[in-house]
């Protein structure tokens, strides 16, 4: 067994210390065995815990590391930057540079704000949906995650176009009550909930690759008559591009899809692994966010300069020609090759990939809603992680997460990554 004393003795403190030992509950090993290993250090597709323990990273710190870890790029812009300040709460140069990198190159939007986190991107986002339609409701998808806003932390009832309940303590019906949830891949279901409630709906709400759950990819086909009801209906349709953002393109779904949205939110890789989200549409409804307009949202720290540098060295290197084709192209060897080796062997198991994120299902079904992932599954997940661990791979610890793969998953590293797979798949078959 890796040595694991000094990220237990570490956790123990931080448990003293923060609810539950962390600062975002994923973070703890609920569902898998263990504490968590606090990392020191990352360098390319590596990390390094306290113990001195190495693994080849497929976490990428949830998504944004599409670099992978301490990239000279964003490593030297950060600290360019940095030696004349952090902050000044006034416009900078920076901001724009992004801002324009982004812009120049989406076919999809016009003007963008950022703000701080994924969470904050969405929750500007469903209050310019409300001010700019003059509705309230918002329509949702079971299985997809949208950061922890009050009217989306929302789970759905098993019947159709019913309100669901909250799943926070903490949250006010009269909130709940605005949400209507439904599940993905069901155009049924969403006809429903505009018979029941159109009038007062503001907005569609949908991870367009939903990658919170599982990765739950939907047909075109179910994004397009999104697009067309919300338009038939007078309400917006929100793209929330957290995760996928930068991630499947640099246009993200609306551009692998080629569905144009109202809104986009942004958040993970637009900021080079500092804290940015940001919420983007046409210049029309731009417009409704104050100053210009009636809708209000600020943030003391939005558009940090270091944090837009970081964000500008970053998608410099993605907006390259080529770079998402070598990324897809990475990700679907790695896939086909251990797909190959768990159908050979015949054990339960499969990954699932668009771009370059990739979901370990321990089936072979094609899974396109929440309700068809099998619960009793995170077992073998659980096992599966630890086994990994072992061999030396750092996946997120929670078998309903997906995996990333960054520009410095080369062939090489990635070879070695499969046979650990293969390693670690025979150990728990
Ligand atoms: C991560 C994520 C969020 C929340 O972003 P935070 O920066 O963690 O607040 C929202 N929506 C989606 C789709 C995400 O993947």
């Amino acid at each position: 067994m890796r040595a694991r004393e000094r990220s237990n003795t570490l956790f123990e403190k931080a448990k003293t210390l923060f609810p539950g030992g962390v600062n975002s509950p994923v973070r703890a090993f609920k569902s898998v065995d263990g504490a968590p290993l606090f990392m020191k250090k990352g360098d390319g597709p590596y990390i390094w815990d306290e113990d001195d323990n190495q693994f080849i990273d497929f976490c990428c710190s949830w998504g944004p590391l599409i670099l992978g870890h301490n990239h000279p790029n964003i490593r030297e812009k950060v600290i360019a930057t940095i030696e004349n300040g952090t902050s000044f709460g006034t416009p900078t140069k920076h901001g724009n540079a992004l801002a324009e990198l982004i812009v120049e190159n989406n076919r999809f939007i016009d003007k963008i704000r950022f703000v701080s986190s994924g969470t904050e991107a969405v929750m500007s986002a469903i209050r310019l949906a409300r001010g700019y339609t003059g509705k309230n409701k918002i329509i949702k998808f079971e299985g997809c995650y949208h950061g922890h806003v009050d009217a989306l932390m929302v789970n759905a009832g098993s019947g159709l176009a019913t309100f669901g309940t909250s799943s926070s303590a903490g949250i006010p019906d009269g909130v709940i009550n605005e949400t209507v949830v439904v599940p993905l891949n069901d155009e049924e279901a969403v006809k429903k909930a505009f018979e029941i409630h159109g009038d007062d709906i503001a907005a569609v709400i949908i991870e367009p690759i939903p990658a919170n759950n599982g990765l739950l990819l939907q047909e075109t086909e179910f994004l397009t008559f999104l697009r067309t009801i919300t338009r038939v209906n007078s309400a917006l349709l929100i793209f929330d591009e957290v995760i996928s953002g930068f991630r499947v393109g640099f246009e993200g779904a609306a551009g692998v899809y080629d569905i144009q949205p109202d809104i986009i939110t942004y958040g993970k890789i637009i900021g080079g692994g500092l804290p940015v989200g940001a919420y983007a549409g046409s210049t029309e409804i731009m417009s409704r966010i104050s100053p210009d307009g009636d809708v209000y949202q600020a943030g003391t720290l939005s558009a940090n300069p270091v944090a837009m540098s970081a964000g500008y060295a970053q998608l410099e290197e993605c907006v390259k020609p080529g770079f998402y084709e070598d990324q897809e192209k990475r990700t679907k060897r790695f896939v086909n090759e251990i797909n190959t080796f768990a159908e050979e062997n015949k054990i339960d198991f499969r990954l699932t990939t668009i771009g370059s994120i990739f979901w370990m299902k321990f089936t072979d079904e094609k899974i396109q809603t929440a309700a068809q992932i099998n619960p009793d599954s995170m077992v073998t997940f659980s096992r599966l992680f630890s086994a990994l661990l072992e061999e030396g791979i750092y996946v997120g610890p929670s078998g309903y997460e997906v995996g990333f793969i960054s520009k410095v998953h080369t062939e090489e590293v990635l070879d070695s990554a499969i046979e650990k797979f293969k390693a670690a798949l025979s150990k728990i078959a």
